[in-house]
């Protein structure tokens, strides 16, 4: 059985509409395929209905930009409530704090001489509830400012970068609570890509578990390389965590990154699903 837990569609930052996102998902040979898009469930009804034609279970998720310590950390949620008032309420919030830095980016790229118009941003949000950085670096690609998504975050948008604007983000321990209080399953993705690892060592793993139940760490991703891939399958074992693999799929939106690149181990699945009946 082949499992991928993490991809995105155009209702967030990828480039596929739901139902082709698991499409690909059925071509690709993938049993279970989880839609986790960026602080929405918009996605999710499309893709259900896609999974029952085309025979794959659909897992209904999203991925919440939370943060510690001022870094943002992603969160991903299996299984909530969808119309819980906390965490919608929250996920409202992050969403118009996203969209609301939209205009001070321009400006700081306007400044660095690379300017695009919010009409052009806009071109690229699709269907999408909020805009992104994605969409922005979409827009400096098609004004041909940058080769593609990658070298507009290297040389912009990346956190820190010289057009970056910091944006309302939910506390870490508070997104595991609303996930926990939605009745859904909270694991965070890619703990350690991306120089994460200083913001969530071993220890803070451990109080997350101890003290907010965290569920479980995504370790199969392709921002951890071999090694923090082991030392995180250590870790995860003896903390007790369900241990994911995915592909965190953006469609063309992100290089290296295709359907099922990493998958989820079948009894790691086994105890998401049952986890999540118990909640
Ligand atoms: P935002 O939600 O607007 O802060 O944008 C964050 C999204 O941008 C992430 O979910 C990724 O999809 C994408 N992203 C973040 N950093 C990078 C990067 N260095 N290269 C490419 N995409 C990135
Ligand atoms: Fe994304
Ligand atoms: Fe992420
Ligand atoms: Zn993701």
């Amino acid at each position: 059985m082949r499992i991928d837990l993490h991809t995105h569609s155009k209702v967030s930052d990828g480039t596929d509409a739901p139902a082709e996102l698991v499409a690909r998902a059925a071509e690709s040979g993938l049993d279970v395929v989880a839609l986790t898009d960026h602080d929405t469930f918009d996605g999710l009804d499309e893709a259900a209905a896609a999974g029952e034609r085309l025979g794959v279970r659909v897992i209904r998720g999203a991925e919440l930009s939370t943060s510690r310590a001022g870094h943002s950390v992603h969160l991903l949620a299996y299984g909530v409530d969808e119309e819980d008032p906390a965490l919608t309420a929250e996920m409202i919030k992050i969403r118009e704090g996203r969209s609301g830095r939209l205009s001070p980016v321009l400006a700081k790229l306007a400044e660095l001489g690379v300017p695009v118009t919010e009409e052009q941003v806009l071109v690229h949000v699709g269907t999408s509830p909020s805009v992104g950085r994605p969409h922005i670096a979409d827009a400096l690609v098609a004004a041909g400012h940058v080769a593609n998504r990658t070298e507009a975050f290297d040389r912009f948008l990346a956190d820190g970068g010289p057009a970056h604007v910091a944006r309302y983000t939910v506390e870490l321990e508070r997104g595991i609570d609303l996930v926990h209080q939605a009745r859904g399953v909270a694991v965070i993705a890619h703990p350690w890509g991306r120089g994460r690892k200083r913001l969530l060592p071993p220890e803070v793993l451990e109080r997350l578990v101890d003290e907010h139940g965290l569920d479980g760490v995504e370790v199969d991703h392709q921002d951890h390389d071999p090694a923090e891939r082991k030392e995180l399958r250590r870790l995860g074992a003896r903390l007790g965590l369900i241990m994911t693999g995915s592909s965190d799929y953006h469609g063309v939106g992100k290089i290296d990154h295709d359907l099922g690149c990493n998958t989820t181990d079948p009894d790691m699945f086994a105890r998401l699903q049952e986890l999540s009946a118990l909640r």
